[in-house]
């Protein structure tokens, strides 16, 4: 197919507006699904997806579509619509000449709209919006396209209007992809360079790469290079993502499809790399900034005996998310387990959710910290650090405060999207989160938009629950990395009759010491079982306590009143309450259930 009929694309929209909806019509249209073949989405793969109704990884379908007598080729590049996976969109974009913006008809644009938007922009690449959703009783097109302009000044005139729902209007959309975008800028009679953008492993084919050609061809038996490694491998097949993979002979400047080589494994599918021949220099294609962890967690398995199942469905897991970086960690209570990095909550649950669905394992995943920073002095503890400014990923590593000069923590620049009747709960929330208000702009007569500088230690947590309740659902957020800044930070640690518990230390803000201090106080009160001896339950930064809770002793024997008279039940009782007992774990000489750490631990 000349390279004049190709287009490459992507959908780009805020979480339910209908992405997954949109690209099912389209591959309907272009025949590559047949017509209610009972699957809704088919390009949401995973069952995760299905069940979020959110697109993890990016994957992509090559269309056949027929416009006046000519024929096209359209790349539909899939990309996921959630903030934690936007160097995810913004890889995805990079083979793609043109987006199409979603927005629902009835909501408006919404946080991660904006988002999208500038992030399309940024790479000057053509706009098509297109509001969805107009079969709504409630749906507001002009409304919607007010925002458009007000916030990205779009022309009425260039907005389409549909319902990927009931496919109405979405031939137009085929025609202005067509029409409206350039074919990509390729060239084929240069030797092959190729944009590796995505990956996945297959037990069979090991990595299996989707590439876009920018130049030339490469077919089965070439040998090829991977820039960034410098590393050798033989092409075993190549193919049209249709969306199911099409075996084909070659693949030429244009065409987005995969192709395997001898890569065992994803790890070496570095994700921005470029291909070539072997023995023909090429320039390398730019290169994405790497994704950062910015949460992490410590997973451990929920008994020791599952240790060997969680650590290689760990190990499967990755094999499909290099984003997800793996360092092995131990805690005297949960025992071998690993301390894992993600780039936001959603990517952490979303793993979770795929290492009990995929692998069917039961893991304690600890709640989420973020990284903090601790400028040093003194030659000492320089070198002993290696280096004057440190990196906190665990509390339990938590410098000594009279060798720091300053604590830095990660911020992000939220984008908050509201109908003005929340704005007063909603800036009390951010003020509690410690958030600063940048700007606050009007959208259009009832709809506000605002930047607002937060902690991310702040939002990790339950930030987007409280903003979705208190606003009745309506308000909508995005964040993107901000930097490090001066915080005053403390270690605020937990001690059981005096004795510091390791791992129920957390690094949190000065301002907020006694407060998450007293809150899990109160929880372990709750749920430590009663012991012989009373148990002070204190919560101390520094030396300094800031909370404290009693937990009385408990003296009766659970048997003597009830079965005073039947031995052999009585024995039975014992032998259980032994059983029990040797489950718990010694901590500070008081026996604690497993669960303690568990119920304290999760979020
Ligand atoms: P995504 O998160 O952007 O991929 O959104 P989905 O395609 O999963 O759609 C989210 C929800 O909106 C689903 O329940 C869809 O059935 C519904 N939806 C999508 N398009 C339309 C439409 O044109 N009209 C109506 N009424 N509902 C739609
Ligand atoms: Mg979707």
């Amino acid at each position: 197919i000349p390279v004049e009929n190709i287009r490459n694309f992507s959908i780009i929209a805020h979480v339910d507006h209908g992405k997954s909806t949109l690209a099912d019509r389209l591959l309907e249209m272009t025949g590559a699904i047949m017509k209610n073949s009972g699957r809704s989405q088919v390009l949401d793969r995973l069952q995760v997806e299905r069940e979020r109704g959110i697109t993890v990884k990016a994957q992509t379908a090559s269309l056949n579509y027929t416009l006046n007598n000519h024929n096209y080729l359209l790349n539909l590049i899939d990309t996921p619509g959630h903030v934690d996976f936007s160097t995810e969109v913004s890889r995805s974009l990079a083979a793609c000449q043109g987006v199409i913006l979603l927005v629902d008809a009835n909501q408006g644009v919404q946080a991660q709209t904006v988002a999208n938007f500038y992030m399309a922009f940024g790479k000057e690449l053509v706009i098509i919006p297109v509001l969805n959703k107009i079969d709504l009783k409630n749906a507001d097109p002009e409304k919607v396209s007010g925002q458009l302009r007000t916030l990205f000044d779009i022309s009425e005139n260039d907005i389409l209007k549909v319902s990927a729902k009931l496919g109405t209007g979405v031939e137009d959309v085929l025609k202005a992809v067509v029409d409206r975008l350039p074919p990509p800028p390729v060239n084929r009679e240069t030797p092959f360079r190729a944009l590796l953008f995505d990956s996945w492993y297959d037990r069979y084919q090991g990595a299996v790469v989707v590439v876009y050609v920018t130049d030339g061809s490469v077919k089965i038996g070439d040998e090829i290079v991977a820039m960034h490694s410098g590393k050798n491998y033989e092409i075993k097949s190549t193919g049209l993502l249709r969306p199911h993979e099409e075996p084909t002979n070659k693949l030429v400047a244009g065409q987005v499809g995969y192709l395997t080589c001898n890569m065992r494994s994803t790890k070496e599918a570095h994700i921005g790399d470029t291909l070539h021949h072997r023995n023909q220099s090429v320039t390398m294609l730019p290169d994405f900034k790497p994704a950062n962890p910015m949460v992490f967690a410590g997973v451990y398995p929920m008994d020791q005996s599952q240790h060997v199942v969680l650590r290689s469905a760990i190990e499967k897991l990755v094999l499909n998310d290099s984003a997800v970086t793996v360092a092995t960690d131990s805690s005297p209570a949960l025992g071998q387990g690993w301390r894992l990095g993600f780039l936001g909550l959603l990517h952490m649950e979303v793993f979770n959710q795929r290492l009990e669905q995929e692998y069917d394992t039961q893991a304690v995943i600890t709640a989420p910290s973020v990284t903090y920073k601790a400028r040093i002095f003194g030659e000492k503890n320089v070198k002993r650090y290696g280096g004057s400014e440190i990196t906190i990923t665990n509390p339990a590593h938590f410098p000594d405060p009279c060798i720091v000069t300053e604590f830095l923590e990660p911020m992000v620049m939220g984008t908050i999207i509201t109908p003005d009747t929340y704005l007063g709960p909603i800036l009390s929330l951010c003020m509690e989160r410690r958030g600063t208000q940048q700007s606050s702009t009007n959208i259009d007569n009832h709809h506000v938009i605002m930047h607002i500088l937060l902690p991310l230690n702040e939002i990790v947590v339950d930030f987007h629950d409280h903003l979705k309740s208190i606003s009745s659902g309506y308000a909508s957020f995005d964040y993107e990395e901000y930097g490090f800044v001066p915080s005053r930070l403390v270690k605020l640690n937990i001690l059981l009759n005096g004795i510091a518990v390791e791992e129920l230390s957390m690094v949190v803000h000065a301002s907020k010491a006694s407060g998450v201090g007293r809150r899990v106080c109160l929880k372990l009160k709750e749920i430590i079982p009663r012991q012989m001896i009373e148990i002070a339950i204190q919560a101390a930064v520094g030396g300094k306590i800031v909370a404290r809770e009693t937990l009385k002793a408990y003296r009766k024997d659970v048997t003597a009143k009830l079965y005073g008279g039947d031995v052999t039940r009585r024995m039975k009782l014992l032998n259980r309450q032994a059983e029990g007992k040797k489950s718990m774990k010694l901590v500070a000489n008081i026996r604690l259930p497993r669960e303690t750490f568990i119920d304290v631990l999760k979020r």
